[in-house]
């Protein structure tokens, strides 16, 4: 037995001391993380799991009641940006600093970033408008009613039917097409680049292990925002198909209505997707508008995906 081994220096005990210390304040700064996600975040208000995805997302409002809890606020800081007028173009970046309220100290930080070419501010759903009253109110009519297209009362039009080969509806472009006025975007795309700095600066307070960013940056980073955009005219929705009338058990499958965790995920990517309560509900709204509900607890089964699509920036 080497004798050695077992004699400590007080400098290596002092070594062991501030570690197993280190360790004690690291296993309750983990509690303590653990306390506030259960007692503070709720899930599908404040973080959600995506579809897809391992990890409960982190969202805004989630970010927010951290910080409230922990007494912070944050402070922003532009670290670069671009403006672009002529080419459309807007880029902004910010340095989030969560600081402790009275001491100003500065517990975390983060960096996120916002442009007018990702995804979802590149393109912009373009509207079929009503041949009759001009209002952009024309959905696929429902397959049992006679298929076609209508002018959707709910959505504020007059009510008109059209056939489903009639060329004042089909001339007119449907689907994404490039958005031509980015610049009513600006403060939206700034607004985003703060709210995930903020998410990055909540989550590097050690949430990290718990949640991820925002859905939207996996998509980044899996290079869906490099994937050329599918032709712009000529998109319909996948609900627009005629259902397959090969057996009832395709029929059956039709009235299905989503199940409650579909509820609630379908609400997860429209938070994900909009800054505000409202926004998502805007985006819900239309999303569900658009095959003919007026409440999330009506979506059945088939129209599910489409809806899901819809909302998805
Ligand atoms: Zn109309």
């Amino acid at each position: 037995m080497n004798e050695d081994a077992l004699v400590v220096t007080p400098q290596q005990e002092h070594a062991l001391t501030e570690w197993s210390g280190a360790a004690d304040r690291g296993l309750r700064a983990r509690t303590e993380r653990g306390k506030i996600i259960g007692r503070v975040l709720e899930e599908g208000v404040h973080y959600g799991t995506i579809p897809g995805t391992q990890k409960p997302t982190l969202y805004k409002p989630g970010a927010e009641a951290v910080c409230d809890s922990l007494n912070l606020y944050p402070d922003y800081e532009s670290v670069g940006n671009l403006e672009d007028f002529e080419k459309g173009v807007f880029f902004y970046r910010y340095r989030c600093r969560l600081k402790q309220r009275g001491s100003d100290a500065v517990v975390s930080t983060g960096i996120g970033s916002c442009n007018s070419m990702e995804e979802r501010y590149r393109w912009r759903k373009a509207e079929r408008t009503c041949p009759t009253c001009s209002k952009p109110a024309i959905i696929k009519g429902k397959a049992e009613y006679g298929g076609g297209f209508v002018c959707f009362k709910k959505k504020g039009g007059c009510g008109a039917k059209f056939k489903d080969a009639d060329p004042a509806i089909l001339e007119q472009p449907a689907g994404r097409v490039p958005n031509d006025d980015p610049y009513t975007l600006i403060n939206t795309i700034d607004k985003m680049a703060q709210k995930r700095a903020l998410v990055a600066a909540a989550l590097n307070l050690g949430f990290s292990q718990q949640f991820t960013q925002d859905a939207e940056d996996l998509g980044a980073q899996a290079g869906t925002h490099d994937q050329p955009p599918p032709p712009p005219a000529e998109e319909h929705p996948p609900a627009a198909r005629p259902p397959k009338s090969d057996g009832e058990a395709h029929h059956e499958k039709d009235e299905t209505i989503i199940s409650a965790a579909q509820i609630k995920r379908l609400w997860a990517k429209a938070y994900s997707a909009t800054e505000t309560k409202e926004q998502a509900q805007e985006v819900v709204g239309a999303a569900i508008g658009g095959y003919g509900y007026e409440k999330t607890s009506e979506i059945r089964t088939v129209h599910y995906d489409p809806i899901c699509k819809a909302i998805e920036p």
